[in-house]
C-alpha cells in the first residue's frame, strides 16, 4: 500500500554513531554558572549536547540521521530544586547566556532549538529533575513538578487514587512543564480538557522575577496572568511547577469503534455530540484515508481490518470512515454517557464495530511515533500537521489543506498519502490532524520538508484568513518554535500581548488597580504577587535577557 501511494523507495540507514557525529565546539562557560547548580548537573558531553539539540519532528529526526548538526547547546544544565533554577537565571542573566528550557524535547515545531539570537553562549537547562508531587485529594487538585513525564506523573497520581487524564500521543517522554509550555492536548481532550484547561496556577521563573498565581478555583480580579504563562513556550522564563485539576481514576473505560458512511457524515455525528449532551471523552473520525491505511496496518487478521472489511462488503462499499470512541468513569456514568454517544452515532447512520476494535486503538495509542521511525529506516518522510477551525469551515479546511499537500508533494516529484482525523471536538468546531508520508528526496530531505510542510501550513492559515475575513488564524495546539511558517505571526501575537500589558502597567488603569489592591487587605495578596510580576513582566517587556528562544 506505501509503494502504491508513495512509490519505491529505498532503505534509509540510520545515521553515524556518537563519536563521528559532527558537531560545532562548545563555548566556555563561566565558573559562576557552574557553582549554581554543581558541577555534577553540568553536562557537556557529545550525547548530551546532541540529545538537546533537537526536538523530535520529522526535520529534527532527519538531521540526526545525517550525523552532523550546525547548532547545539554549549553545556545541558539540570537544576535540582526551584532555588538552583533561579540562581541559573541569574547567571545567565548576568553573563549574556541563552538560556532554552528543555523538558521532554518532543517538541515538533522546533521549540528547543539552540537559537543563539545575539548571544555568544547558550545553555539547555534541563528540568526534569523537578518532581515535587502533592495531591489535594479532597479538592482533586495536585501541584505537580515540571520535570515529571507522563507516566511519571500518572502513577504518583494513581497512588492517591486520582488521574490527569492527558494522554498525548508524545505522553510516554513529554513532561508536565512541557504540556503546560505548549498547551498541549490529549487524545482525551475532549472529555478532561485540554492542559490548559486543567491548570489552576502555575508558577514562572523569569530572568527578572517570579511569578506564582494563586491557587483558586477561579477570580474575577482582572486578566488570569497564568494564561500568558500557559503556552508560552519558554518565551518569557521556566515554568517548575503547576497546579491541576484532576479526577478520581475512572473504574470503567469503554472503548469502541463505529463506521462511518463518509468523513463528512462522522464529522457531523461528533458536532451533535459536541452541541448536545453526548461528547465522549475520546471521540476521532479518520477520514477515508486514514481509514484505508488503518486497515491495511491491522492487517486481513486485525481487529478492525476484518470488522471494517465485512462491514464495507456487506454493503457492496470502498469506503467508511473509522470512528474511535471512549467513555471513561464509574459504571453509572459510562452507562448514561455511552447512551447519549450511541444515539447520536446512530442518528448520524454510524454502524456499530464493537469493543475490540476500540480496545485495539486504545492499546496501540502511543505506537503512531514508533512507526514513524520504522517508515523513515524505509526511506519515507513522515509529517503531521495539525489545525482547528469552526464546525461550518471545517470540512473546507480538510479538503483545501490536503490538496495543497498533495500538490506540493506531487510538484516535488514525491507523490504522497495524506491522512486526517479529526480530534478535540468542541461546540463550535474541533481540529484536523494531517499526517503525510512521501518518499524522502535522499540529500534534500529539509528543503522537501519545507516545502510539503510550508504547502500545509500556507494552505490552513490562507483558509483561515479567507473564511474568516482576516480575523482568524488557524488555531494548534502550540506552535512557537522555529519549524512553522506561520511562527512569526504567533511569535509576535504572545509578544504583542507581552508588550500591551507592558502598556497596560506603565501609565493607565491596570498599574493603578495593582496598586489600589495592594492597600485592600487579604484580598490583596493575589494582586500583590501580579504586581511583583508585573515588574518582571516589565522588566521582561525591556528584551534585555538572556533568552533568546521566541525573540
Ligand atoms: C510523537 C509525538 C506525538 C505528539 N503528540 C502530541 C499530542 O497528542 N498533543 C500535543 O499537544 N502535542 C503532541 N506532541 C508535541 C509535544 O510532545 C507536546 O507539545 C509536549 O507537550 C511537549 O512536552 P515536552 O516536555 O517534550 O517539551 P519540550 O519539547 O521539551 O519543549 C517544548 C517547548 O516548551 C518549552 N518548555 C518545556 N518545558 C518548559 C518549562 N518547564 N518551562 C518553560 N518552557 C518549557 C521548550 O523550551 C519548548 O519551547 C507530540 C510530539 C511527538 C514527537
Amino acid at each position: 500500500m506505501l509503494r502504491e501511494g508513495v512509490g519505491e523507495i529505498e532503505p534509509w540507514p540510520l545515521a553515524v554513531e556518537l563519536e563521528r557525529f559532527e558537531l560545532p565546539a562548545a563555548e566556555p562557560l563561566p565558573i559562576a554558572l557552574v557553582e549554581a547548580v554543581g558541577k555534577e548537573n553540568v553536562f557537556t558531553g557529545t550525547e548530551d549536547r546532541v540529545r538537546h539539540a533537537t526536538g523530535c519532528g520529522y526535520a529534527d529526526l532527519a538531521r540526526l540521521r545525517g550525523g552532523r548538526l550546525d547548532a547545539a547547546p554549549d553545556a545541558v544544565v539540570l537544576p535540582a530544586d526551584g532555588d538552583a533554577l533561579r540562581r541559573v537565571l541569574d547567571v545567565c542573566t548576568a553573563e549574556r547566556i541563552a538560556v532554552v528550557p528543555f523538558g521532554g524535547g518532543t517538541s515538533v515545531v522546533g521549540g528547543v532549538e539552540p537559537l543563539r539570537g545575539l548571544h555568544e553562549r547558550l545553555i539547555s537547562l534541563d528540568l526534569t529533575r523537578l518532581r515535587g508531587v502533592e495531591v489535594d485529594s479532597r479538592s482533586l487538585t495536585a501541584r505537580l513538578g515540571a520535570g515529571l513525564r507522563g507516566p511519571e506523573a500518572e502513577a504518583a497520581l494513581g497512588a492517591c487514587d486520582v488521574t490527569l487524564g492527558h494522554f498525548p500521543q508524545s505522553f510516554e517522554y513529554a513532561t508536565i512543564g512541557g504540556f503546560a509550555a505548549t498547551r498541549s492536548a490529549g487524545q482525551a481532550s475532549s472529555g478532561y480538557g485540554r492542559f490548559d484547561a486543567l491548570v489552576t496556577a502555575v508558577r514562572l521563573v523569569a530572568p527578572a522575577g517570579d511569578l506564582r498565581t494563586l491557587e483558586t478555583p477561579h477570580s474575577a480580579a482582572g486578566p488570569a496572568l497564568r494564561e500568558l504563562v500557559v503556552g508560552s513556550e519558554g518565551v518569557f522564563g521556566v515554568i517548575p511547577e503547576v497546579t491541576v485539576r484532576v479526577r478520581p481514576t475512572p473504574r470503567v473505560r469503554r472503548y469502541e469503534a463505529w463506521i462511518a458512511e463518509s468523513f463528512e457524515a462522522g464529522s457531523e455525528i461528533v458536532r451533535a455530540m459536541a452541541q448536545g449532551p453526548g461528547l465522549p471523552d475520546v471521540i476521532r473520525v479518520s477520514d477515508e484515508e486514514e481509514t484505508r491505511v488503518s486497515l491495511a496496518l491491522s492487517g486481513p487478521r486485525g481487529v478492525a481490518g476484518s470488522l471494517l472489511g465485512r462491514y464495507l462488503g456487506l454493503r457492496g462499499k470502498r469506503d467508511g470512515c473509522l470512528i474511535v470512541v471512549g467513555v471513561e468513569g464509574d459504571e453509572e456514568s459510562v452507562a448514561r454517557r455511552r447512551a447519549l454517544s450511541v444515539r447520536a452515532l446512530r442518528a448520524g447512520g454510524g454502524a456499530y464495530l464493537g469493543q475490540a476494535a476500540g480496545r485495539s486503538w486504545e492499546h496501540g495509542r502511543f505506537q503512531g511515533p514508533y512507526l514513524r521511525d520504522t517508515l523513515m529506516d524505509m526511506g519515507a518522510l513522515v509529517e503531521t500537521l495539525e489545525t482547528s477551525h469552526t464546525w461550518s469551515r471545517l470540512h473546507g479546511l480538510h479538503r483545501a489543506v490536503g490538496t495543497a499537500i498533495r500538490d506540493s508533494l506531487a510538484a516535488q516529484g514525491t507523490p504522497g498519502l495524506v491522512l486526517c482525523h479529526l480530534s478535540h471536538a468542541y461546540a463550535d468546531g474541533a481540529s484536523l490532524y494531517f499526517t503525510f508520508v512521501s518518499r524522502a528526496r535522499r540529500g534534500g530531505e529539509g528543503e522537501q520538508w519545507r516545502q510539503g510542510n510550508g504547502g500545509g501550513d500556507r494552505q490552513v492559515g490562507d483558509q483561515c484568513l479567507a473564511s474568516s475575513e482576516g480575523a482568524t488564524r488557524p488555531g494548534r495546539h502550540h506552535e512557537s518554535g522555529k519549524a512553522r511558517p506561520l511562527t512569526g505571526s504567533s511569535r509576535s501575537r504572545t509578544q504583542g500581548a507581552w508588550r500591551a500589558l507592558h502598556a497596560a502597567t506603565e501609565d493607565t488603569d491596570m498599574r493603578r488597580a495593582l496598586s489600589a489592591d495592594e492597600r485592600a487587605g487579604d484580598r490583596a495578596s493575589q494582586n500583590i504577587r501580579a504586581g511583583v510580576s508585573g515588574q518582571a513582566f516589565l522588566l521582561l517587556g525591556r528584551g534585555d535577557l538572556g533568552f533568546v528562544r521566541g525573540v
